[in-house]
Order: structure tokens, then C-alpha cells, then sequence
């Protein structure tokens, strides 16, 4: 069980989880092994009740690589657990599931990641779990969608598309009060960024495949939540789907997290800098950016957010696919495709209508990696003048 950790986040990033040096090795060795045997019966049965090693049974429940990285993690949330997971998704459906039975009632927010949407939706309707959609940013908006049998509140702050932030203290208390749990996506602001545990939900879940992997070389996901919450997620969802994240993704996890304040404080730079130009371009309408100083929500951010990361988008004047499509593929340093969070920068072009859109409108995300911030302006700079050229 994770003591509260007095060291401030970027030392925990470097040290919590690596007590025990094996061999004096500064880099923890890998543990790419199945299973785990016993000295004892005593230690055998230990091992199989363990929701923390040692003793280790088998590697579908635990292992000592995931647990460095899953102790650095939890320490970073806040939380006294953590669990990593073979992927995002199964840390979001993982979650969702660890709440609900059948006849159960979900709300969750408009602008939560596609495949949650799809797993609420088309996937939980077959075993009669509703869920109900809101826009999320007024409080009572929340409370009003709950019903007698709604079991959970599943946030997205702030939404990867918009960036749409909840209150997480209002909604987070108002349905601890009433016995409701409530889980939050909090993939766009790490755990350096934003703590929602703090502000009293139940469940924090993030995708490693962004920022925590940060080099486009992991899919993975985490849970942080209570002890109490853990074991049923740990003997549960993760034993039983089998979803648990293999010991070398979990290595790589633990060598990224060393630079993950260096890396999402670099985007987060570049991305002010790019969101900033583009307000002066004619060929945008609108920016959408977590640091502008005029973002809607800016108390809010402040309040319940120590920063924000490497993703934007804009609306184009121009709403004609005509423009989108040559736009997306002329930039050469943004590449064109989904994901963010590592070291490369991305841009991805969709039709979005959200629940208080009157119409679908074209949007462009641009996600601002680790390259030089000059050589991304240059690429935005040259695609909207080739497009201007026809
Ligand atoms: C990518 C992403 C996910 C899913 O993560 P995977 O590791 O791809 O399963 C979930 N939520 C958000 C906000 C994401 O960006």
C-alpha cells in the first residue's frame, strides 16, 4: 500500500518504487516471467491473496516491474493504489465496469473519448446498463441526468477534442454524498497537471499510450483509486478480462515517467506559442486551447488544474472539405493521424457536433510535439499558403 509521499513530484517521478536496487542496478531489471514460485505454503497462500508483491503468484495479477511504475503513479495522484493495464480502453471500461450491474444507470459527459461512448452505448446496453449524455460544465446539469439507479458519474476533464472541463469538487461531492461513484478520464492532464482525487472522485483513470508512454511506443493504461476500490478492480475486472499491461511495456512506462515534467512542459510551451499564431491567421475562426488566457473556463482551470499539454485544435473559416483535406495533407512535420502524447507532432481533421452545437462543424487538431517550435509554425505557415495557391 503506497505511504503518502512527501516529495514533490518530480522526485517521486525518479525514486518511489525503486527502494530495492537488485544487484545494485540503477534501471530496474525487467521481470518477463509468468509465474512466481514459493519457498513455503505459507508464502504460497500469501501470494494468491496479494494485491501488492512480494509474494507474487503470477503475472496476470501482478509483477514487480508493473509495480514500480504503478507505485510512482499513485504517488503522483495521490491515490493509494494503481494499476496498469494492457490498454487505455481497458482502463476505461474497466472502471465503468467496476460500477455497474444490470438495470444500472450511468451519466457521463458529451464529449467523452469515442470508444467509452461506444462501450456505454452499444456495448453495455446488452446487459441493460443506461447511460445518459450531458454537456457537464454546469453542475446541475450532472445532478439533474441522475436517476434512483444511476451508479456512476464518468467524467472527461479536460475533454481531449474541445477541452471542455467539469467541476470535480462540486460533482465529486455531491455524489459521495449520495453514494454515487464517480470515475474521470484525466489522460489530458497526467497526474503532474491535475489530482481528482483530491477533489473527492472515486476512480482516476489515464491512458499510458499519451503523455505517461510519451514516446508513441506504448499502449497501456492505468487505474488510481483506493485500496478497497483496487482489490475488486484487481480480483475483478483485470483478473477475469485479463487485461493486465506486460512487464515490458511496464519498463518502458517506468523510463519515461522520469521525463514526463520535462516533456509536457515543452509541449505545453510550443502548444501556447502555436494556438497564440494561429488567433492572428484569417484562415481561423476559433482556437481551443487549455492555456489561452481568454479560455471560457479559466477559473475553473485554475482552480482544479496546475497546467495543460501539447494539444489544440482550430475551426476553419473555411468549412468546405475542399479545404480540410488539402490543409491536413500538405503540412509536412504535423503528420496526419489519431493519438498524442509523444514525441512527434500530429494533426487530425474532423466533423464534431456536440450535444449544444446546433450544426456539425469541421475542426483540426493539432497536436504540438517535441520538435522546434519554429519548424512547426513554418509547417502551418507553408500548408495555409499552399492551399491558399489551390
Ligand atoms: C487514447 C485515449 C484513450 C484510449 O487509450 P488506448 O490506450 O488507445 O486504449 C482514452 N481516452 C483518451 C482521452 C484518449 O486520448
Amino acid at each position: 500500500m503506497a505511504a503518502p509521499h512527501r516529495w514533490r513530484s518530480r522526485t517521486i517521478a525518479q525514486h518511489v518504487g525503486e527502494d530495492e536496487k537488485l544487484l545494485g542496478a540503477v534501471a530496474p531489471p525487467i521481470f518477463q516471467n509468468t509465474l512466481f514460485v514459493q519457498e513455503d505454503w505459507d508464502a504460497f497462500t500469501r501470494s494468491a491473496e496479494a494485491l501488492e508483491g512480494p509474494p507474487y503468484l503470477y503475472s496476470r495479477l501482478t509483477n514487480p516491474t508493473l509495480q514500480v511504475a504503478e507505485k510512482k503513479i499513485a504517488a503522483l495522484e495521490g491515490t493509494e493504489s494503481c494499476k496498469l493495464l494492457g490498454s487505455g480502453m481497458a482502463a476505461m471500461s474497466g472502471a465503468i465496469m467496476a460500477r455497474v450491474e444490470a438495470g444500472s444507470h450511468v451519466v457521463c459527459v458529451d464529449s467523452v473519448y469515442g470508444p467509452t461512448r461506444k462501450f456505454l452505448t452499444d456495448y453495455l446496453c446488452r446487459f441493460g446498463v443506461e447511460t445518459s449524455y450531458v454537456v457537464g460544465e454546469d453542475p446541475q446539469e450532472v445532478f439533474d441526468a441522475c436517476r434512483p439507479k444511476t451508479s456512476l458519474i464518468f467524467l472527461e476533464s479536460p475533454s481531449s477534442l474541445l477541452y471542455r472541463l467539469q467541476d470535480l469538487g462540486a460533482i465529486g461531492s455531491w455524489a459521495r454524498e449520495r453514494g454515487i461513484s464517480t470515475a474521470i478520464d484525466s489522460t489530458y492532464s497526467t497526474p503532474l497537471n491535475q489530482n481528482p482525487a483530491a477533489f473527492g472522485i472515486d476512480t482516476v483513470c489515464h491512458t499510458v499510450s499519451k503523455y505517461l508512454g510519451g514516446h508513441s511506443d506504448v499502449i497501456g493504461g492505468a487505474i488510481c483509486c483506493s485500496a478497497e476500490r483496487m482489490r475488486g478492480i484487481t480480483f475483478g475486472e483485470a483478473e477475469l478480462f485479463g487485461t493486465v499491461m506486460s512487464p515490458f511495456n511496464a519498463w518502458l512506462v517506468n523510463r519515461s515517467m522520469r521525463t514526463l515534467h520535462l516533456r509536457v512542459r515543452a509541449v505545453a510551451e510550443t502548444a501556447d506559442r502555436v494556438a497564440n499564431w494561429l488567433r492572428g491567421r484569417d484562415e481561423v475562426a476559433r482556437v481551443f486551447h487549455v492555456g489561452l488566457p481568454d479560455f471560457p473556463q479559466a477559473e475553473l482551470r485554475d482552480r482544479q488544474m496546475r497546467g495543460w499539454g501539447g494539444l489544440l485544435t482550430f475551426e476553419p473559416r473555411d468549412q468546405r472539405v475542399e479545404w480540410v483535406r488539402p490543409f491536413t495533407e500538405a503540412l509536412r512535420v504535423y503528420r496526419l493521424g489519431v493519438s498524442w502524447g509523444g514525441h512527434e507532432s500530429l494533426v487530425v481533421p474532423l466533423e464534431v457536433q456536440p450535444m449544444d452545437w446546433p450544426e456539425k462543424r469541421w475542426i483540426v487538431r493539432l497536436y504540438c510535439g517535441l520538435e522546434d517550435p519554429e519548424d512547426l509554425l513554418e509547417d502551418l505557415e507553408q500548408a495555409f499558403a499552399k492551399v491558399a495557391a489551390g
